[in-house]
């Protein structure tokens, strides 16, 4: 039974999406899982079931990758030009945009994040990567490679270099950003011409059925793109091990992402990585400190945390500790912890009763150790999965707080005297995501940039993400890039053809 929901609207469609049935897009049919079975998404402001979905499981996973297969090697996909796939691309970009207030709604529902946010930052950058990935499918060049072979001394070659799609592309998102992470994952894949099944969190599947009805109603032919939901360790580990799969792409925890691996090296398929964080922020004593306190909060405290790249070590420079701790600590006091669909919520509650047990889990080994809280510190409320923003003090590089990714709104802030020490503490993880330097000091913030082992460095600012800036991570982070151009290289092949004139 779905909850009586208090939508923005009550006529939304988001309403009515919901209270439908849900069924997975394989080969262009909406269809019930092989074992008939459904499974439930949360409500997570309440606990409650929102939605019952079909959950799919190994049999219909090696049904969408057969649809994906034939629609790859015989549909008319293979046929289209580069321009024709570019303008599909767009179409969705353009269908996304039009339901952007549903598409916001269901985000906040399924995944519990404000609205607000989910309208101003999820939505459009969605539009924004599939605009940015349709104007990449004209664009996949090839090289001109002079040859000197050496032992046909006298012979004139052609060599060139072909971008070719990878083929049956296997694609597994977290719920943190569901549909976002959704676009960051089609659009590459589409433009350069591939075809996917996408397997959508069990916590937050709702955005991904959307988008793939919006997928058809763009003309995207049948099987290019599968949406099959379902758990993890069922659908999720079948599609990462299918033989006929070419590559997955994952994004979620670093756990997961060795699982993944392990999975893939059946057939040898390709893989890429988007993984865990645990990024420090690091503020210098002569920095505009309203801006670097707004900054420091923000940068953990953005999607309830619940961000790979989330500013989690907040290194102060010891004059300004104190206050810094202060500020942060005052802001996140004033942060209106509630339901995602109320306009007056800052901050919504964690994804599902897991992550609220992980995330307290954390914070009671952080106080055995001796952590104190300057905010926060606990849950929210006793219904739905609430917890407040957190700040933790007296914390070493050896706590569990320190060292792991917590997931939630909880930064730990730890003082440090010397610049040079400072690049050792920052860069002593296994992750290397990313990195936030607030200073006013230009030579300084260029100088840290080049040290810290991330693959993103936000300077005086944090969070800030483009379809054009490629995004991925050092270390257990990850491997390879997503957005920007250099997540074409992770769906295209490279042929050398070299003719002899
Ligand atoms: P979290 O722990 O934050 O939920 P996960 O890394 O477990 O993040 O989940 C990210 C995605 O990985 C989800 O779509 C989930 O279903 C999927 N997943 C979880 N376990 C596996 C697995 N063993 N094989 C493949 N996918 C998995």
């Amino acid at each position: 039974m779905a909850t009586a929901l208090k939508f923005t609207r009550p006529e939304s469609q988001a309403a009515s999406f919901v209270s439908r049935t849900h069924k997975m897009l394989i080969n262009g049919k909406w269809t019930d899982a092989a074992s008939g079975k459904t499974f439930p998404t949360y409500n997570p402001a309440t606990g409650e079931v929102l939605s019952n979905i079909a959950e799919g499981d190994r049999e219909d996973i090696d049904r969408a990758v057969r649809a994906a297969r034939a629609a790859f090697e015989t549909g008319p996909w293979s046929r289209m030009t580069a321009s024709e796939r570019g303008r599909l691309v767009w179409k969705l970009a353009d269908l996304l945009e039009e339901h952007l207030e549903e598409f916001a709604e269901l985000e906040s529902l399924d995944n519990g994040k404000p609205l607000t946010v989910a309208r101003a930052a999820d939505v459009p950058l969605a539009v924004e990567l599939f605009r940015y990935m349709a104007g990449w499918s004209t664009k996949l060049e090839g090289n001109t490679i002079p040859l000197s072979v050496p032992y046909t001394p006298g012979a004139k070659y052609l060599a060139y270099t072909l971008r070719e799609p990878v083929g049956v592309v296997g694609q597994i998102i977290p719920w943190n950003f569901p549909l976002l992470m959704a676009a960051w994952k089609l659009g590459p894949a589409l433009a350069t011409g591939n075809t996917i099944v996408l397997k959508p969190a069990e916590q937050t599947p709702l955005s991904a059925l959307r988008l793939g009805e919006l997928i058809q109603e763009a003309g995207i032919p049948d099987g290019v793109v599968n949406i099959v939901p379902g758990y993890g360790e069922t659908a999720g580990a079948a599609l990462s091990a299918h033989p006929d799969v070419d590559k997955v792409a994952f994004t979620g925890s670093t756990e997961v992402g060795k699982l993944i691996l392990q999975a893939a090296a059946g057939n040898l398929k390709k893989v890429s990585l988007e993984l865990g964080g645990k990024s420090p922020n690091v503020v210098f004593a002569d920095v505009d400190l309203d801006a670097a306190i707004a900054g420091a909060a923000s940068a953990i405290f953005f999607n309830h945390g619940q961000c790979c790249c989330a500013g989690s070590r907040l290194y102060v420079e010891e004059q300004i500790f104190d206050r810094v701790v202060e500020g942060v600590s005052e802001r996140a006091k004033k942060i209106n912890v509630g339901p995602g669909l109320d306009p007056a919520t800052d901050m919504g509650p964690l994804v599902s009763a897991d992550q609220l047990n992980r995330v307290c889990g954390y914070l009671e080994a952080g106080f055995s150790e001796g952590a104190k809280a300057t905010a926060g510190g606990e849950r929210f409320g006793d219904k739905g999965y609430f917890v407040k923003p957190t700040v933790l003090v007296n914390t070493n590089e050896k706590m569990k707080v320190v060292q792991e990714e917590i997931f939630g709104p909880v930064v730990t802030a730890i003082p440090f005297r010397d610049a040079d020490m400072l690049v050792g503490q920052a860069n002593d993880s296994a992750y290397g995501l990313a990195a936030g330097i607030w200073t006013r000091d230009i030579k300084k913030a260029h100088r840290l940039a080049s040290q810290l082992r991330a693959g993103t460095v936000w300077i005086n600012c944090y969070n800030i993400f483009d379809a054009a800036l490629p995004f991925g991570g050092y270390k257990q982070s990850g491997w390879g890039r997503e957005m920007g151009h250099e997540v074409l290289e992770q769906y295209t092949e490279v042929k050398a053809v070299c003719a002899a004139l």
